[in-house]
């Protein structure tokens, strides 16, 4: 059953500053979740920038491609990996912050088992806080680790 003890992790400055714009419904469960959970984790992104949707999105795409979903030429970086899949480049839950994502702390992007420590004290703290989430792992295709937002 649930685990109520309540952990000593506490965010660092950076992972607050990091929720700053997000909706205080996820907010909410982040901060609840930290306390539930097991391990410690941070959050690396919250609200994203339209700027930086760019970016991601030229990430492993050529400037056609990018001219294409009327992304600016600049932005193409053919050369690197491929970091999002979205159909629309600015359609991402982060743009309208109803979306977070948390990484193991010690940063850690491989040991999946810590993602999915995190995402049972998340789901936990969406519970007790009657909060609809869902979790980039628990998708089918593309699965997203780190991610989570409002259902
Ligand atoms: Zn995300």
């Amino acid at each position: 059953m649930s685990n109520l003890k309540k952990s000593t992790f506490v965010f660092s400055k950076l992972s607050l500053s990091r929720l700053v714009g997000v909706s205080p419904k996820i907010e909410s469960v982040v901060k609840r979740a930290l306390e539930l959970s097991e391990i410690d984790f941070m959050v690396v992104e919250g609200v994203r920038t339209k700027e930086q949707c760019y970016i991601n999105y030229g990430k492993g795409r050529t400037a056609s491609q990018c001219q294409a979903k009327n992304v600016p030429i600049k932005y193409a970086q053919p050369n690197l990996p491929k970091v999002t899949w979205l159909n629309n480049p600015l359609a991402s839950q982060h743009v309208s912050g109803k979306a977070v994502d948390l990484v193991p702390f010690p940063v850690d992007w491989n040991d999946l088992s810590k993602f999915r420590v995190i995402a049972n004290a998340m789901k936990a703290a969406a519970k007790e806080l009657n909060i609809k989430i869902s979790w980039g792992g628990d998708w089918k295709t593309s699965k997203d680790y780190p991610h989570f937002e409002l259902a």
